[in-house]
């Protein structure tokens, strides 16, 4: 894949429910959580977090049990399309490359910005670590960022479903496929 340099690792969680969303509810960003990734050198260099305030959904008790995070938690988070500007202001998102675990993330971003006219903050190059993990290890099915942890024997540091600590948990799965050349 010939990835160098830093990229971005990116986490989010959003609004849910155990079941079908409220009335005139949908599932919106709540938490963006991004790891800075040095390659080159296979460190993680920064870790940060973005609040998001939803608009249109609440922060269900089922959510604060997935997420850990509270609706007043939340309220304190800034809008989505600020959440976007200070992306490409200070994370770069236009220029970098980025990984995600699955292909949810950047669709769950380009769904919200399609429904709130706010512009897509990320650049084209977009991998989908989860595919590249199951193709490196010859898994029949990709896994779970849990899962993948355990099979390479990477500690899970922080809380599971919680944004800042999926995204830095993942970019240890990035830099351990960049040492197998994977990436
Ligand atoms: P994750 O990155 O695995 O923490 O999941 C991202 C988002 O997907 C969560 O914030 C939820 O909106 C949704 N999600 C994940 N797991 C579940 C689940 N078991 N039930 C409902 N929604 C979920
Ligand atoms: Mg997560």
């Amino acid at each position: 894949m010939n990835i160098e340099g830093l990229v971005n690792v990116v986490d989010v969680e959003a609004t849910c429910w155990d079941t079908t969303p409220p009335e005139g509810q949908v599932s919106e960003i709540i938490e963006i959580g991004l790891t800075l990734v040095d390659i080159d050198s296979r460190t993680r260099v920064g870790r940060h977090r973005v609040l998001v305030r939803p608009e249109l959904s609440t922060v269900s008790p089922f959510c604060t049990e997935l997420t850990g995070l509270t609706q007043a938690e939340v309220d304190t988070g800034v809008s989505f399309a600020e959440a976007c500007e200070q992306l490409v202001a200070n994370h770069r998102t236009r220029e970098r490359a980025w990984f995600s675990w699955g292909d949810y993330d950047r669709k769950q971003f380009l769904r919200q910005c399609d429904q709130s006219g706010v512009p897509y903050p990320f650049h084209q190059n977009h991998i989908n670590a989860k595919a590249v993990f199951a193709t490196a290890h010859g898994l029949r099915r990709p896994v779970g960022m849990d899962r993948a942890l355990k099979v390479v024997g990477l500690p899970l540091e922080g809380r599971h479903h919680r944004g800042e600590d999926d995204a830095w948990n993942i970019a240890a799965l990035v830099l351990h496929l960049a040492d197998r050349g994977a990436v």
